[in-house]
């Protein structure tokens, strides 16, 4: 079986190794492809894995030897589903893989926002500690977490991990979900409705997924609600939030700071209105790649396309 990766470079890099897929058949990885180029470097394959390079119904026409799709993430919105089931051609995505990464990173970002570590590393490494006329200094305000509230809007398996870590530095979590697991309260954890969570929390972190009712959930209303001084952690979505709305909010000091792995357009914009604030963080979405979480990935990819040849396919998306 010939076996097609149109965009290998971000699960693989070069840290981990495709030889479980080699197993299954002859496989060429591209780091990444051009949607001029998805046609002709398919070609006659059998199976094709995706990242984020679309395939579309065109290209599906075009390469009728393709019997299998396998999308290297959980979100599958590049592939034309629909397409691939009128031909018979399973698209396979990986569910979840990256929970654990996902969660510690939101809070790694929460813990940067209190502590700014980054910025005074680098301010040590400038020379201001050792021409600072006292034996410390800080540069921004520093936050102890313990005894605040996190409010989390989508507390599915990132959400609730990410709710059990700020509980055990000592936060009361308020979950807003629209589907409740009431098994999942307790002393230090609540549902609550949005408008009180957006009242009541200190830190709110964002961990739904995008859908047309959760685009721009964070906007001028929505900030409004929330207490002066809040903080805004988002490694779920970009687009969760009108980016032209915190930023007014992060200048007038509404929003004490954001942390923000995801950004409403990727790789982001020069012109994106948060680049320029002072008091915010932003990562290039790496939440989910840790080595374990990729190595995690690439094992459910293989398994993916072994259970196709079985006969048995799994993790189908258009069933
Ligand atoms: P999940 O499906 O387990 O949880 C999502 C939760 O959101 C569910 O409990 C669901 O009921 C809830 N929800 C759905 N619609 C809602 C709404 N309108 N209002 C409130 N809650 C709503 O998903 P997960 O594995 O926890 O992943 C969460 C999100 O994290 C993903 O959708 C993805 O966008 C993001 N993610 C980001 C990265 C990264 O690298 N930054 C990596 C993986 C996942």
């Amino acid at each position: 079986m010939k076996i097609v990766v149109l965009d290998g470079y971000t699960l693989n890099p070069g840290d981990i190794t495709w030889e479980g897929l080699e197993k299954l058949g002859e496989v060429t990885v591209y780091d990444r492809t051009k949607a001029e180029d998805v046609i002709e470097r398919i070609g006659d394959a059998q199976a094709v894995y995706t990242n984020k390079t679309p395939i579309t119904r065109e290209t599906l026409d075009a390469c009728p030897n393709v019997k299998f799709i396998g999308v290297l993430a959980t979100g599958y919105n590049i592939v034309d589903i629909e397409a691939a089931k009128e031909k018979n051609i399973p698209v396979a995505n990986i569910p979840t893989y990256g929970t654990a990464a996902v969660s510690q990173f939101a809070i790694g970002l929460l813990l940067e926002l209190c502590h700014h570590i980054g910025a005074h590393s680098d301010a040590v490494k400038a020379g201001e500690w050792s021409s600072n006329p006292d034996w410390c200094f800080w540069k921004y305000p520093l936050v102890e977490l313990a005894g605040k509230t996190m409010g989390i809007i989508g507390f599915g398996r990132i959400g609730q991990e990410t709710g059990k870590i700020a509980q055990a530095l000592g936060m009361k979590v308020l979950a807003y979900d629209s589907y409740k697991r009431p098994e999942l309260e307790s002393e230090t954890c609540h549902y609550v409705e949005l408008d009180e969570l957006l009242k009541e929390s200190d830190v709110i972190s964002l961990h739904c997924p995008l859908f047309p009712s959760t685009e721009g959930i964070i906007n001028k209303d929505t900030i409004a609600k929330m207490k002066d001084g809040v903080m805004i952690i988002n490694d779920s979505r970009g687009p969760l939030i009108v980016e032209q709305d915190l930023r007014e909010a992060l200048d007038s000091g509404k929003v004490a700071g954001a942390a923000l792995d995801v950004v409403s357009t990727e790789p982001i914009k020069m012109d994106n209105p948060l680049l320029g604030a002072e008091n915010v963080i932003l990562t290039p979405h790496i939440a989910w790649a840790p080595k374990e979480s990729r190595q995690r990935l690439m094992d459910i990819a293989v398994a993916n396309l072994q259970a196709f040849v079985d006969g048995a396919p799994q993790n189908v998306v258009n069933a």
